[in-house]
């Protein structure tokens, strides 16, 4: 025999967490089930493991510009939750928050478990039954009602559904597309999924040599065709075939767009708060600090250990020679690798590196009001599902308490 729930919802992510503990404290009787024998797994990951929350953001329509032309679909969902709210919310639950650089908010004790836990000590506050291994499988509809979801646990029968499965990136974590999937069968539109804020890859073979090497000041720019598409300042890293870090996640969307018509060139400015002249006197200080020496020996109070290597090879200088004898020419190709070290794109990593998917249900198809299904009567749907996706700093969590929190409040009613 069935069981019977005012609301069911699928997925124990950020947003079906929220969702179930809204619904729950509107008074519904609330069935969450988690496919995982344990509920979120990804939010554990997030921030490297420290929960970038939500971003301290006053001017909700930068937050909403943040999301480009589909961000306009937020404003119902943040009228109602706000950023605000979300600190407030945390804080409430025994998580004080703290304010980092880029208006990042982050718990003080810097660990997303303790976020985790705050959210289902909210969801278990409430009458919601937590079912944990166990996995939907199909959704029955009839007309344009959902009657009934078959699970790995049995049937379960409910007046609403919220779907919150998240989209495909970090599959590991239980990210899937199953949620995509039904929500195609039941005629909604899917926009194609991909991965996006990725790691890139790259041409240069130099870069394996400074795997692990994190830029924390840098201008990166990107080109086609010598005309610049774009640009970022902050922190990015080399990986083992590329790049990552959080300005070249934030530019790979538009590096993959660009990819698709043509090359794409990276200029990296390592020492963006000078111009060519100050860095040229700033050099040649340094040249004379170190002028009985060997030019392979005179770069290391302008650069990591590991790119003095690359520099070397790059700018072709002799690296035995006498810095006393480096010529202007010469010094004038050192400045260039410092203001436009050039690095070429070549792709971009796939879901299992994606911190989020792109693409998803579409939002023409959900009342922004309620986060309904404009085609199921008694479908909702919350979180990374949702065609949404924002840069890095706690833009895509947001997404997920503010539709979390709408589409629980809206299927209790
Ligand atoms: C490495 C990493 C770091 C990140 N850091 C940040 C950050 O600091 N700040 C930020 O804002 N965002 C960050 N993100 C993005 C953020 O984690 C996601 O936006 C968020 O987790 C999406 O939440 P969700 O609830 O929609 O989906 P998910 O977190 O993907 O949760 C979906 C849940 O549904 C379950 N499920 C799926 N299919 C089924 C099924 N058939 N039956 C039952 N259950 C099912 C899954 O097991 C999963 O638990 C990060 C992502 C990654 C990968």
């Amino acid at each position: 025999m069935a069981n019977k729930y005012k609301v069911a919802v699928i997925g124990a992510g950020p947003a079906g967490l929220m969702a179930a503990g809204l619904a729950a404290e509107a008074g519904a009787s609330v069935v969450l089930l988690e496919k995982n024998d344990q509920p979120g797994l990804k939010l554990l990951l997030t921030g490297k493991g420290r929960c970038n929350i939500t971003v301290a953001e006053e001017n909700l329509a930068d937050f909403i510009a943040a999301f480009g032309q589909s961000g306009k679909f937020l404003y119902s969902a943040l009228h109602q939750f706000n950023l605000e709210d979300t600190i407030g919310f945390f804080e409430n639950l025994g998580v004080p928050t703290k304010v980092e650089r880029g208006k990042r908010v982050f718990p003080v004790s810097d660990q997303a478990a303790d976020v985790l836990a705050a959210l289902l000590s909210f969801v278990k506050k409430q009458p919601v039954e937590l079912i944990q291994g166990g996995q939907a499988q199909k959704i029955i509809k009839s007309k344009n009602r959902i009657t009934k979801l078959f699970t790995t646990k049995g049937e379960i029968l409910a007046d609403k559904y919220i779907l919150a499965t998240g989209g495909l990136s970090y599959s590991a974590t239980g990210s899937t597309g199953d949620g995509l999937i039904w929500a195609n069968e039941l005629g909604h539109t899917v926009i194609e999924p991909k991965p996006a804020l990725t790691p890139i890859k790259c041409r240069e073979t130099w870069i394996k040599e400074t795997k692990g090497l994190s830029l924390r000041n840098t201008l990166i720019s990107v080109y086609q065709n010598n005309k610049k598409q774009a640009e970022r300042f902050g922190e990015a890293l080399f990986t083992d075939d590329g790049m990552s870090g959080p300005i070249i996640l934030d530019l790979a969307k538009k590096i993959g767009q660009l990819l698709a018509t043509g090359e794409v060139e990276l200029r990296l400015d390592l020492k963006p708060t000078l111009d060519y002249p100050q860095l040229d006197d700033r050099l040649q200080r340094d040249f004379k600090k170190y002028s009985n020496s060997m030019f392979k020996n005179s770069l290391d109070d302008l650069l990591p250990q590991s790119l003095v290597p690359v520099f070397i090879k790059l700018s072709g200088l002799d690296p035995t020679k006498a810095v006393n004898s480096v010529t202007k020419e010469e010094r004038k190709r050192l400045l260039h690798l410092f203001k436009e070290l050039k690095v070429h794109a070549t792709g971009l990593e796939g879901f299992n590196k994606a911190v989020i998917t792109s693409g998803g249900v579409s939002l023409k198809e959900i009342e922004p009001k309620t986060m309904r299904s404009k085609l199921i009567n008694n479908l909702y749907f919350a979180g990374e599902i949702l065609d949404l996706d924002g840069p890095t700093g706690g833009y895509n969590l947001q997404v997920c308490w503010s539709t979390g929190y709408v589409a629980g409040k809206s299927a209790a009613l």
